[in-house]
């Protein structure tokens, strides 16, 4: 069988070009019995199916890895996300016991480094309940690694819901990028949902678009150029609204990074990459990573509309300049040897510039509606 009769496939394009993989041979199998699958569907197994599922299976992060983090770039990004988490602690009032939860906590740098700078604060680390929430064994093993002499009690969580209630901090760097999207393209009849299906000779995943077109689509405009592709996360907006509603009930503050658009709008923004480079997102599913950039336009709305105050997006350089990038640099790089302070303003430029991280990466802060803005979200 080639391709479910519902399904229009005469506009699909082949993207399959590197070695295959057990979990593709599956899809295929999977798709040619029922029927294509949803590109949420499909991230969702690519990375997270329990046995094959690129984080469940793969060593995704650093030089080894297929991809690099702004934690894994310089130590500062934590450093200074540790100091926001401090004064964040200082504006809630200094409650004598609180959670620090991190969301994807990826190999444990962002908490090593951020929980290193808050030792300028031992009544912060006193009063620190930290909770990682992390859904894949393999990524927790390499956390374990890492933090196994951090100066504080750790303990793991699958899910942000099981996460302690009480004054709370949240942080999430590159972990709303790789939950699922849906992806919906405009066509002479409306908006359908874009499948993936199995090419005409039944050997390979293609994109093909869905006949029937979708009830309703979240925020998706009315018109749009034919060929638009507009892209709702599911998982993301509940996950900002589950936060919301926390935070709404409980002091807080939540920080989230990641790859966006200023001002989220259509196009396709599934990308993969391995080994450093980019990869067609069809491709050996289950051996490359896939992401997509985060509607923060769509997240804030969500966390307003459960009770809590949101600010941002601003640029993580911005952010970053604003948390005293400059001044770290210079007491990092003190009495240092010329190629140690080299590395150093490399890694500060990497993280912050807008010609290299600085401006892709932008942070929001979903927050209590009582407490004043977040450090880096107070001006405008
Ligand atoms: N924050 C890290 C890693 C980013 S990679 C850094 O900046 O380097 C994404 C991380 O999120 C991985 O550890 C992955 O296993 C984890 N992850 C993915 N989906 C998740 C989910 N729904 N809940 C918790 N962790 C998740």
């Amino acid at each position: 069988m080639t391709t479910a009769p519902h399904e229009r496939s005469r506009n699909a394009v082949r993207n399959a070009t590197g070695p295959s993989s057990a979990l593709e041979q599956r899809l295929i199998e999977l798709i040619k019995a029922h029927g294509p699958i949803s590109v949420a569907d499909y991230m969702s197994d690519a990375l997270f199916h329990p046995n094959d599922g690129y984080y469940m299976s793969q060593s995704p992060i650093g030089a080894r890895g297929d991809f690099t983090t702004a934690p894994e770039v310089s130590q500062i990004f934590g450093e200074l996300i540790g100091l926001w988490l401090v004064q964040s602690w200082i504006d809630l009032g200094e409650p004598d016991a609180f959670t620090l939860v991190e969301l994807g906590p990826g190999r444990g740098v962002l908490m090593r480094d951020a929980l290193r700078a808050a030792k300028l604060s031992p009544a912060f680390l006193d009063a620190i309940d930290v909770q990682l929430v992390e859904t894949s064994g393999r990524m927790r093993l390499e956390q374990q690694k890492r933090l196994k002499d951090a100066p504080v009690p750790l303990a793991w969580k699958d899910a942000f819901h099981d996460t302690n209630d009480g004054p709370i901090l949240i942080i999430a760097n590159e972990l709303f990028d790789c939950l699922p999207i849906r992806q919906f393209e405009m066509t002479t009849d409306g908006w359908r949902e874009r499948m993936v299906n199995v090419d005409d000779a039944g050997e390979g995943l293609v994109f093909s678009t869905a006949f029937a077109p979708p009830l309703t689509i979240e925020g998706a405009p009315d018109a749009a150029p034919e060929g638009a592709i507009y892209e709702w996360s599911e998982p993301a907006e509940q996950l900002a609204e589950e936060i919301a509603k926390r935070l709404a009930d409980h002091p807080g503050r939540a920080l989230i990074i990641d790859y966006a658009h200023v001002r989220a709008g259509l196009g396709d923004t599934l990308q993969s990459v391995k080994g450093h480079g980019a990869w067609p997102p069809l491709a050996a599913p289950g051996h490359a990573d896939i992401t997509a950039h985060v509607n923060f336009d769509r997240l804030i709305e969500r966390a307003f509309d459960a009770g809590a105050a949101a600010y941002g997006p601003v640029a993580q350089g911005t952010l970053l300049d604003r948390l005293g990038l400059t001044m770290r640099v210079e007491r990092l790089c003190a009495g240092k040897p010329q190629d140690i302070v080299k590395d150093i303003e490399a890694g500060a430029f990497r993280i912050a510039a807008s010609s290299e991280m600085g401006e892709l990466f932008k942070a929001i802060c979903i927050s209590s509606p009582d407490l004043p803005p977040a450090p880096g979200f107070d001006a405008p």
